[in-house]
């Protein structure tokens, strides 16, 4: 007869654990409930990723340190690999796209004694007034002057400091002082027309059109977009990406463009093939394109880049950052986008150009 009692003393004993414990049971309660929301979160990044989270990691840290929109620093970094490929200078024009405010002040600083009242007694105290005289003022957006402000701070413009990522750090040090005021940004499309060449144009259109989908607080979008490694191996995009009925040439003129790629029509769902080995460095949806896959094929000693460009797709095969060979299959035929009928757009860029894909074609 003693199982009931020891029943009775365990329900009594658990009781009075309740009764001791409830809060930390609740708080067990409340961890154990997060618990799917952190999953759900995990499997969204995993499976709509934006920007891998090392890079997303070191921008955000750039953005935090300095204010400036991480992804500009994105663009200064794609900017800059373009400009290394162009001449092989790192050095030279890493600021074409940042504008950089600098003012330089004079402190004057003043003692002064005023009187307030405290608890109803009159106190009298010494405070420290600031005046500030601006005596530089300087709006530059060009390697040039940057240089010239830098040396005439003492920071020399070595090859390793003009980096981006050392010019803002410095700039951000000097920031903290309080005879030093820098803003930093980037440089609008309007304002980058002016004085830059052809193909810095091209490329900063380019990045405009990539930039807003690297924003993790925009509106859902599918799309990622990586700047690649740099290969200096290219391998150079010489096969058919598909098969079909060509239906548009390059260069054909059309009411609103110039048809910059060759179009290859068949049915929905007919197979597209990487024409070289490389990385892919978007995949997604991207205005007319529709869904659009690019791929970097690396780069020549002449600093040529090699991009091709897949569009109206159904369907993905690969995704942002894999290493593909030549033939790979990569995606769907479709007609998304602007598009009249299941057809695939081809494009090939040579550092942003789009040329005529028979040129590399068999
Ligand atoms: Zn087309």
């Amino acid at each position: 007869m003693a199982e009931p009692i020891t029943i009775a003393a365990a329900s009594l004993n658990a009781a009075g654990l309740i009764k001791k414990y409830w809060k930390e049971a609740l708080i067990c309660l409340v961890i154990i409930s997060l618990i799917p929301a952190y999953i759900i979160t995990a499997a969204i990044n995993i499976l709509f990723p934006q920007v891998s989270k090392e890079e997303f990691t070191t921008y955000k840290t750039l953005t935090e340190t300095t204010g400036i929109n991480w992804y500009s620093f994105m663009a200064y970094d794609t900017v800059r690999l373009d400009n290394y490929l162009k001449d092989n200078n790192q050095a030279e024009g890493v600021f074409d796209l940042l504008r950089v405010r600098f003012k330089e002040y004079e402190i004057i600083e003043t003692e002064k004694e005023i009187t307030k009242t405290v608890n109803g007694k009159k106190v009298t105290e010494m405070i420290t007034q600031k005046e500030y005289i601006l005596i530089r003022n300087i709006e530059i957006h060009r390697y040039g002057p940057i240089k010239e402000l830098l040396l005439s701070l003492n920071y020399p413009p070595t090859e390793e400091n003009i980096t981006i990522k050392e010019a803002t750090a410095f700039f951000s040090e000097i920031d903290k002082k309080d005879e030093y005021e820098i803003e930093t940004s980037i440089l609008t499309d309007d304002e980058t027309t002016e004085d830059f060449d052809e193909n810095h144009k091209q490329w900063y259109e380019a990045l405009s059109e990539i930039l807003p989908l690297l924003d993790p607080t925009a509106e859902f979008d599918p799309d990622e977009y990586i700047i690649p490694e740099l290969s200096l191996n290219p391998s150079i995009p010489s096969i058919w990406p598909t098969q079909g009925t060509i239906t548009s040439e390059f260069g054909e003129i059309r009411p609103t463009h110039t048809h910059n790629g060759i179009d290859i029509a068949n049915t929905t769902g007919t197979p597209i093939y990487a024409t070289a080995s490389g990385t892919v460095i978007a995949v997604g949806s991207s205005g007319n394109f529709g869904k659009r896959i690019m791929i970097y094929h690396g780069t020549d000693n002449t600093g040529t880049t090699y991009v091709t460009i897949y569009a109206h797709l159904s369907q993905f095969s690969v995704s942002v950052g894999d290493k593909i060979t030549q033939g790979t299959l990569i995606a769907l035929m479709g007609s998304t986008g602007y598009s009249t009928g299941p057809h695939l757009h081809y494009e090939i860029r040579l550092n942003a150009t789009p040329i005529n894909p028979r040129i590399l074609l068999p």
